[in-house]
């Protein structure tokens, strides 16, 4: 399933490629299930400045099972029960060898620069590939691969979370959003989550001892609101996944507090007061994905602390544009998967 044209839903259309090649040190993967992510409908309406080869075919979680494996590939054999980390880079920078591949300068992202995992079949480098975790569901694995690496890179390595610690989550209720209050309280840090939502509010509440504050408020209450349950610091750590709020996140930071930012859903453009960023020690610091050695990491993380998806609904994987379609016009919580296989 993929597109031809960039639009809305109904662009999203069935047809017929090439099975992809398996090169030396790649591995073929029969893709059980995936989910939707913000990212697929960006690429289907067109990234300004970004061309797509098209066909092309959305998706960046893949769940299967190996189908065929390159020459040099020896960790991995057929039938295996696989997980595949969004990312890779180009094998033989500085970064890719030090196992951070996300930060190497030609990193690549399935179903953004090459095609992804709305599809039966996808050639991989077996260097982002694992064995699936024990635990958990189909659907709970196939909502894994973009989104928990991220949340667990954003605050456990960028932001070094030490219990105790506050956490400012925007869009607490989207999918990073999710799981990273799940990370925070299992990591016992205290979580103030933002949500414009007001039926997402109680959703957000049962996650876990989680203060729900609504994003909706004019900002001066808020910016009050949030310096009361901290005691006038502040919060330690903000994840900043809208862009446009970035210089209200320095107003909401305490003394040595790490801003993340990862996205720009509300805008690029942000003002922000430099006095405060200087004088608090406030660090701002920028992520896209997350690398290997973090997407293992977080796997090993969920299982042993038993941290769950949250999923929404599934569908089969031929009804991607209908699922889509409610993925945009609904508010929705949680994923929605599509499968290939019942
Ligand atoms: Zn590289």
């Amino acid at each position: 399933m993929g597109f031809s044209e960039h639009g809305n839903y109904e662009v999203i259309k069935e047809f017929s490629i090439d099975d992809p090649k398996v090169s030396d040190s790649n591995i073929l993967i029969r893709i059980d299930m995936t989910s939707i992510n913000t990212l697929d409908l960006m690429t289907r309406n067109g990234i300004p400045g970004f061309k797509f080869n098209m066909p092309h075919v959305p998706g960046s979680d893949v769940i299967g099972r190996i189908e065929a494996i390159g020459k040099n590939v020896t960790n991995f054999s057929v039938g295996d029960k696989v997980i595949v980390n969004t990312v890779y880079g180009c094998g033989k920078c500085q970064k890719c060898k030090s196992g951070y591949e996300a930060q190497c300068p030609s990193w690549k992202c399935l179903g953004l620069h090459i095609n992804g995992s709305y599809s039966e079949l996808i050639s991989v480098p077996s260097s982002c590939v694992s064995i699936v975790p024990s635990g958990f569901s189909d659907e709970e694995l196939s909502a894994m691969p973009l989104h928990a690496p991220l949340a667990w890179r954003n605050i456990k390595k960028l932001a070094n979370a030490v219990e105790g610690e506050t956490i400012l989550v925007r869009g607490a209720s989207g999918n990073v959003g999710i799981f990273a209050i799940l990370f925070s309280l299992a990591l016992k840090l205290n979580v103030i989550a933002l949500s414009s939502s007001p039926e997402k509010e109680d959703k957000i509440k049962k996650l876990g001892k989680v203060t729900v504050l609504s994003s909706n408020k004019p900002i001066e209450e808020l910016n009050k609101e949030v310096l009361n349950i901290t005691n006038g610091k502040g919060a330690d750590i903000i994840l900043e996944s809208f862009g446009s709020t970035l210089g209200n996140s320095v107003d909401l930071a305490a003394y040595n507090a790490r801003i993340i930012s990862f996205g720009v859903l509300t805008g690029a453009e942000s003002s922000l007061n430099v006095r405060k960023l200087y004088l608090k020690n406030i660090s701002i610091l920028g992520t896209h994905n997350a690398s290997k050695s973090e997407f293992d990491e977080a796997l090993e993380f969920v299982s042993k602390n038993n941290i769950h998806p949250i999923i929404n609904s599934s569908f089969n994987i031929k009804e991607a544009s209908k699922a889509q379609s409610m993925f945009e016009k609904h508010n929705l919580f949680g994923k929605i998967i599509l499968k290939n296989r019942f």
